[in-house]
């Protein structure tokens, strides 16, 4: 398989990655590298951080916002004409989101993340002068 490179924007005081299998520490590359199934259907996209993830400053930690936050969730990702069903429907997305995110089963990601300083990427080129 071809290996490819991403670059994700991630908070500096965040854990780095553990290893596949390893217990979840929250360092949030998956969920900012793609959304899981949940997450596409919350997100609307394939690709990209997930509009769920929340960063804990406490824990130092990004959460599922599906778990800690789902009516917040459900006000960003719900139509306008469903938002009257976001009460119902966070009590509901709290209770599933564990078992559908597999919350608690270790690090599920063979991701090999590398950090890098912002200030190493080339500055991106100068706007042309009007
Ligand atoms: S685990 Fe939660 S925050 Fe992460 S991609 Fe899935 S829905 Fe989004
Ligand atoms: S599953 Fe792995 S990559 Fe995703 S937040 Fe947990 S430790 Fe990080």
């Amino acid at each position: 398989m071809p290996s490819s490179h991403h670059v994700i924007l991630i908070r500096p005081e965040a854990s780095a990655k553990p290893a596949w299998g390893a217990p979840c520490n929250g360092c949030g590359v998956c969920c900012l590298l793609e959304p899981c199934p949940l997450g596409m259907v919350l997100s609307r996209k394939r690709r990209g951080a997930c509009v769920a993830l929340r960063w804990q400053d406490d824990a130092r930690q990004y959460r599922c916002g599906a778990v800690m936050a789902p009516k917040e969730v459900l006000q960003l990702a719900l139509p306008n004409f469903l938002k009257a069903w976001v009460p119902p429907l966070a009590w509901v997305l709290a209770r599933l989101a564990k078992r559908w995110i597999a919350a608690g089963l270790g690090c599920d990601s063979t991701v090999q993340a590398q950090a890098n300083s912002p200030l190493n990427f080339p500055a991106p080129p100068d706007e042309p002068m009007p």
